[in-house]
């Protein structure tokens, strides 16, 4: 079975939030309800100041802190590593958003909380999630991690890519290349 994940290339990203965009129309979300972000970090002094932007969503962890508090077994993770939320299972109790260090979780008005699902019914179609598609620089690039032909795969070996905040032992299955 494929065990998914992403590669984000943060020196590719423009800053454009079209990836955030795609996946709120996808989503059907409200204008200030987002699953996925953009960080922004300056550094420097003019005239060698900086910016740079680092796309944020679920990482999909292997060893999510969401699933572990979660006091109904609403938020569970699948065999093919993605974690979801079980809508009709959740009490809206904000336990795993509280646990969550990524902070990409959101209570819906309905009084579940919901957060990136990899684009599910893309995925099981055979295609890709839509902050991939949409993103213009090719940023983002989807796949089988367990697959080590896979092109996210490659690149994660290639170029010895790290996960956000890897200290914290979530063990994410997103990886970024940073700027
Ligand atoms: Fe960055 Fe691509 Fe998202 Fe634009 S669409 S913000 S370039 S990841
Ligand atoms: Fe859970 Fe947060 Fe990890 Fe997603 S990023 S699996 S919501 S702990
Ligand atoms: Fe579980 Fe829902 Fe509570 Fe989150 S808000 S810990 S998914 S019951």
């Amino acid at each position: 079975m494929a065990r998914y994940g992403m590669v984000i290339d943060e020196t590719k990203c423009v800053g454009c939030h079209a990836c955030r965009v795609a996946c709120q129309n996808q989503n059907g979300l409200a204008e200030r309800e987002f699953y996925n972000h953009l960080e922004e970090r300056e550094y420097g002094a003019f005239p060698n100041y900086n910016r740079e932007f680092v796309p944020v969503q679920c990482q999909h962890c292997d060893n999510p802190p969401c699933v572990k508090v979660c006091p109904t077994g609403a938020s569970y993770k699948r065999k093919d590593g993605i974690v979801l939320v079980d809508k009709d299972r959740c009490i809206g109790c904000k336990y795993c958003i509280a646990a969550c260090p990524y902070n990409v979780r959101i209570i819906k008005k309905e009084g579940y909380v919901e957060k990136c699902r990899f684009c599910l019914g893309f995925i099981e179609k055979g295609e890709k999630p839509a902050c991939v598609t949409t993103c213009m620089t090719g940023v983002r690039v989807f796949g089988d991690l367990d697959d080590p032909n896979s092109e996210v795969s490659r690149l994660v070996v290639k170029q010895k890519l790290k996960q956000f905040k890897a200290d914290l032992n979530t063990r994410p299955r997103i990886y970024y290349k940073r700027a």
